[in-house]
């Protein structure tokens, strides 16, 4: 039996828009399992006298060696998760002018961590986007059933004006790092919403920081000591500005919600605060952390990291990733109002979002319609709705979106 229903389009509340538009252009292998493929797509993006960039590597798939790919002309690969990348020897010769602490550091895992900002500028500076570009993603993103993007990694004030330019302003609002506020002008500063921190890593890069070592015996890294996690939220509140986190493993978890509390009891409680993905939150941890009003971004997408990051996962771990139904059902947490999803752009639309909501890898992890709707969905039909249709003995959805007009 089937079942059909119409929900509204989706409202993205974490993602990365103007990053992946930037790099809409270039080859993305995060789809290709098979190296051969990924080396030919390589092969194929080279182009002129420009450094040819990859995205969207997954190392659960295959690696590959430092000589092998010294082999083909200047080259960046980006790891599916963003939070690692490789820079072959004539890329690095390129960019040694430019970015030299990058060129040195770029295999210290923990050294990316502490800088992910400056990593993000690095991607972006690689290939300029224009506004027609832009726009151009949001039609991508409305044809998926996006229709709100919510920014977590605004470049600079360049990046609001170019929204201006592509009338998207309101199809996304904006989070931004600390350096990168603090460098703004009053009037810059007043169009950003919030500040992004992070706290840990990802388990792409197996530098997301859990409680046990990943299978190959990597630690994950904490971004942060206690004192200074205390000091930039409170240098976030004292700029009045919402504050997210990114934090995956349970460490990571457990350390957040432990200083914002210790911030709270400073200052009558905190300011609006959210902790992005949260993966191994424990049930001990959700608690707190809605006792103190935190609210949970979370990705549904995610929960499929259970299978494609058991090459990984410490024992036990696959299990215990998005634990949707104990946040829903035991913490208290309640979609749409404090506990939202977003998808990372990894991948963006609704299909996978919905499917891996309804019919993820583990019980532990499923979302109802309701909920998804609830927390993943604009509040009116404006521009648009997404016809689904759900087969429960499958396992699978349908979708089919439809714009009012672009
Ligand atoms: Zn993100």
């Amino acid at each position: 039996m089937k079942r059909v229903q119409r929900i509204p389009l989706l409202k993205d509340h974490h993602s990365h828009p103007f990053l992946y538009a930037t790099l809409a252009h270039c080859p993305d292998i995060s789809s290709v399992s098979n190296k051969s493929e990924a080396l030919s797509r390589i092969r194929g993006s080279f182009s002129g006298e420009e450094i040819a960039v990859v995205m969207g590597w997954n190392d659960s798939y295959f690696g590959f060696a430092e000589c092998e790919l010294d082999l083909f002309p200047p080259l960046v690969i980006f790891n599916i998760s963003l939070h690692s990348l490789l820079i072959n020897v004539g890329a690095r010769e390129m960019l040694v002018g430019t970015f030299p602490e990058l060129v040195a550091n770029f295999r210290d895992g923990a050294w990316v961590e502490r800088n992910t900002a400056q990593v993000l500028n690095f991607i972006l500076s690689m290939k300029p986007c224009s506004a027609g570009q832009l726009k151009s993603y949001f039609h991508r993103l409305a044809r998926l059933g996006v229709w709100h993007a919510e920014e977590m990694s605004l470049k600079g004030a360049g990046e609001i004006e170019l929204f201006r330019a592509a009338s998207l302003l309101d199809r996304t609002r904006f989070r931004t790092d600390l350096t990168t506020f603090e460098t703004m002008t009053d009037a810059g500063q007043e169009q950003i919403y919030g500040i992004k921190l992070f706290a840990d890593g990802a388990l792409g890069a197996r530098s997301a920081r859990l409680e046990q070592r990943y299978l190959s015996g990597a630690e994950g890294v904490l971004v942060y000591a206690d004192e200074e996690l205390f000091l930039l939220i409170s240098r976030v509140f004292d700029v009045g500005k919402a504050l997210a986190v990114h934090a995956i493993g349970d460490t990571a978890v457990d350390q957040v919600v432990r200083v914002l509390e210790q911030v709270a009891n400073g200052r009558q409680g905190l300011g609006e605060t959210r902790v992005e993905h949260c993966q191994f939150i424990s049930p001990h941890t959700a608690r707190k952390a809605k006792s103190l009003g935190i609210t949970l971004c979370m990705q549904p997408n995610f929960s499929l990291d259970s299978l494609c990051y058991r090459d990984r996962l410490p024992q036990g771990y696959c299990r215990l990733n998005n634990p949707f139904r104990m946040l829903l059902d035991e913490a208290g947490y309640a979609a749409g109002e404090d506990l939202l999803l977003g998808s990372d752009g990894m991948p963006h639309g609704v299909h996978c979002a919905l499917e891996s909501a309804l019919f993820p890898p583990f019980p532990g992890q499923v979302l109802t319609l309701d909920e998804f709707v609830a927390g993943y969905c604009m509040s009116d039909y404006d521009n648009g709705y997404i016809d689904v249709v759900i087969d429960d003995v499958a396992g699978k959805v349908e979708t089919q979106v439809v714009l009012k007009e672009l």
